[in-house]
């Protein structure tokens, strides 16, 4: 398997929870020219708040409790996404968790840089690796890939 490079213009996938999301506007709007250099993505309710409150177009995926989370993971399987904005909510039960855990669980499987509250997306955007080709280099998943198993299995 082979690394994967991030390019200079990133896809950014954006997710917020209900109570996180004045949080994820404001810092989104804090950041507008930063983000402006780049491609967002994000789940549906995410994305039509984020598109008004930056003036820039967000390709939206489902709702998050409607199958959006898995869609982004999905798309990072793929290689179709680079970096992860998710600001989940730690004081309420989601209805979606065991979503919510497998996008986590999925961005860390192919090493894309991953934010998960508002200090870490700030120390992510200023990093000049935001701007330039990154190399991520994978784990090295072909021993599992070729695994020998039984002749019934
Ligand atoms: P939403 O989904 O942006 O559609 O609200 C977020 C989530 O709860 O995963």
């Amino acid at each position: 398997m082979s690394n994967r490079i991030l390019a200079s213009r990133k896809r950014i996938a954006l997710v917020a929870h209900d109570n996180m999301k004045d949080e994820i506007i404001e810092w989104a709007i804090y950041n507008k020219a930063a983000l402006a250099k780049h491609r967002l993505y994000a789940t549906g309710t995410t994305g039509s708040l984020l598109e008004t409150a930056l003036d820039q177009s967000v390709s939206k995926f489902l709702s998050g409790p409607l199958g959006g989370d898995q869609q982004i993971g999905a798309s990072i399987a793929e290689g179709k996404l680079d970096i992860l904005i998710f600001f989940w909510d730690p004081m309420e039960a989601q209805p979606h968790d065991p979503d919510i855990k497998a996008l986590l669980r999925v961005a860390a499987t192919w090493n894309i840089p991953t934010a998960c509250n508002r200090a870490t997306a700030d120390f992510l955007l200023t990093s000049p690796l935001m701007y330039s080709d990154y190399e991520a280099i994978l784990s090295d998943y072909s021993s599992y890939v070729n695994r020998k198993l039984g002749p019934h299995k």
